[in-house]
Formats: C-alpha cells, sequence, structure tokens
C-alpha cells in the first residue's frame, strides 16, 4: 500500500493500479509509459522474475487495448548479474512486446552501464526495428558519439539530461553545460533522427527549443514526463496536439524512487512536508 504522500508519484503497487492509470492518462489524451519499480539485483531470479511480468505487461497493455508502452532498467533484469542475463531477458521482453504491438523503453543507468545497455538495445532494434528505444543522457561528454552511432541503428532515442552523479572526467556537472549540450544533441536528433525523437524534459526551455526544432525540420516527436510532475503542461500539450507520454510508476518498491523526487527539487519537498503536517 502506498501512502497518499507518494500516490502523486506512484501509480500504486500492483500492475491492474498502473494500467488503470494508463487508462486514465489515455481519457485525458496521454500515453503511459509503464515501469515496474526495482533496480539493482544482483541475482538472477529476481531480475527473471521482473522481465516475466513485463512479459505479462505488455499481454495486458494489448488486450485492455491501452496506449502505452514500458520502460525497463538495465539493472532490474540482470546488467549486475551478467550480460547474458541482461540480453536473454530484455530479448524476451521485446520479443512478447512485438507480438503486441506495444514499445519497448530501456532507461539509462550510470555510465559503468552505457556501453553495455547500448549493445542490448542495438541487438534488439537488429531483430525488431522501431520496436525498442533507449534512454540517452546529455550530461555524458560521449554522448555525441553515440547519437551518431545510434543514428544509424533502428531504435528510438529519448534524450534525457541524466539523473546520475557522475565524474567530471566524463560528465558536465554545471547546469548550464548540460542545457547546452541538451540543446546541441537535439538539434541533432530532430536533423538527423527523421523517424523521431522523445524529449525526456520536464524543461520549458528544452521543449520550446522541441517545438521550434520540429517546425524547422519537420521531424515528428513525443514529449515524456513523470508521474506527478507538471501534470497540467502534460495535459495543456496534449490539448494542444503534442504526442505527450507520462512515464507511470509503480511497485512495492516506491520508497527510493520517491525520495529521488522529493530531493530533485524544493517544491516537491514542500509538497512532501505539507501532505506530512497536513497543511
Ligand atoms: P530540470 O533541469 O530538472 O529542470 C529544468 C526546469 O524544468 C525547471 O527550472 C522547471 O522550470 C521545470 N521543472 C523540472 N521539474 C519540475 C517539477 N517537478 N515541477 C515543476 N517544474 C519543473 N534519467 C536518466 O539518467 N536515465 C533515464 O533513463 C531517465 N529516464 C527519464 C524518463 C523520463 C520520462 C523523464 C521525464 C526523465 C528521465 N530521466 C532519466 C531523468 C532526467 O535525466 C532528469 O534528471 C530529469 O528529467 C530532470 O531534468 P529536466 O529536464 O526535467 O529539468
Amino acid at each position: 500500500m502506498i501512502p497518499p504522500i507518494a500516490s502523486r508519484f506512484v501509480a500504486g503497487t500492483t500492475a491492474s493500479g498502473a494500467l488503470d492509470h494508463v487508462a486514465d492518462c489515455n481519457e485525458t489524451g496521454l500515453g503511459g509509459i509503464v515501469n515496474l519499480l526495482g533496480e539493482h539485483y544482483h541475482d538472477r531470479e529476481p531480475a527473471d522474475e521482473d522481465a516475466d511480468v513485463y512479459c505479462r505487461l505488455v499481454d495486458e497493455l494489448a488486450a485492455r487495448d491501452l496506449n502505452g508502452s514500458v520502460s525497463v532498467k538495465p539493472s532490474q533484469i540482470g546488467i549486475d548479474v551478467g550480460l547474458d542475463v541482461f540480453a536473454e531477458n530484455f530479448d524476451r521482453i521485446v520479443e512478447a512486446a512485438a507480438d503486441d504491438d506495444v514499445f519497448v523503453w530501456c532507461d539509462m543507468e550510470d555510465h559503468t552501464t552505457t556501453d553495455t545497455t547500448l549493445d542490448v538495445v542495438e541487438s534488439a532494434a537488429q531483430d525488431h526495428p522501431h520496436g525498442v528505444g533507449v534512454a540517452i543522457q546529455a550530461n555524458l561528454k560521449r554522448t555525441r558519439d553515440d547519437l551518431q552511432h545510434l543514428a544509424d541503428v533502428p531504435a528510438a532515442v529519448r534524450l534525457v539530461k541524466g539523473a546520475y552523479d557522475e565524474p567530471s572526467s566524463i560528465a558536465y556537472d554545471a547546469k548550464a553545460e548540460v542545457d547546452e549540450a541538451y540543446k546541441e544533441y537535439l538539434e541533432f536528433l530532430f536533423r538527423e533522427f527523421d523517424r523521431g525523437v522523445a524529449v525526456g524534459s520536464h524543461d520549458p526551455e528544452m521543449l520550446d527549443a522541441a517545438v521550434e526544432l520540429h517546425e524547422e525540420y519537420g521531424t515528428p516527436f513525443e514529449i515524456q514526463m513523470l508521474m506527478g510532475v507538471r501534470e497540467d503542461a502534460q495535459r495543456d500539450l496534449a490539448a494542444k496536439g503534442y504526442e505527450v507520454n507520462q512515464y507511470v510508476p509503480y511497485g512495492d518498491k516506491w520508497m527510493q524512487y520517491f525520495y529521488r523526487r522529493v530531493r530533485e527539487r524544493k517544491e516537491n519537498a514542500l509538497f512532501a512536508l505539507r501532505a506530512v503536517v497536513g497543511v
């Protein structure tokens, strides 16, 4: 059971609750990207179990005829256990999703996992062109090269700023530098990825840049934002005709995710405090 304080950011503990939330999103013109919370499994069993859940989730999304996809964390399906475990589980999920015509996103974790994640996604994309996509982090200095490479891979890209503290030798740290890099990579994506771009950001400046680039290049794009963050803006953008997909986390491992949301922004911390003290 999720306390009301966390339910702004997490769609309950069960798959059916998360799918109900996606149905509600669909009612307001938003798609849903379902993520079962869980990360850093060091044993095969929980990694396989979560992969099984994703296989059932894609079936359910299709059975309920929902506008939704799934997003998977590499360390949730075995990257810390072994490359083969991660690859097998990811392939299994992508196969099941392809049968249901459901799209699979792969979240990106810290820089120690980037190469393996890209290899596994690329291989899945060769088997299922346009059925998978991967998050790419603007804060990493390697990203320019990764995007050049991905231009020839039939996978989608979700551009995000990057959520992990990385060493300054390999990553930009200052917000201004990350924002600058984000805009540069966005321009590259709109220019080179005529198949489409996913803009994973709540930042009005980045969203405005995407709209301008769309007008310039005509490249289709979707906006992805987290459940509980700028939801009014999500609905407004959808009402204006933009494709908006909400990232919908669920599951009993909600605590860490909730605290991450609270820590990253003063307004979220105030919201949590108000919920606790009842003002
Ligand atoms: P920020 O730089 O945090 O904020 C810029 C501006 O956006 C703010 O000044 C404000 O105007 C607005 N804003 C931001 N947050 C709020 C808020 N809570 N309320 C009101 N206004 C706000 N990171 C990864 O490393 N790997 C991933 O796989 C990954 N997947 C993601 C998937 C999705 C759908 C999204 C939205 C993010 C994902 N992230 C991922 C997180 C991402 O890297 C950033 O850490 C996170 O999105 C914060 O950056 P931002 O672009 O939203 O804007």
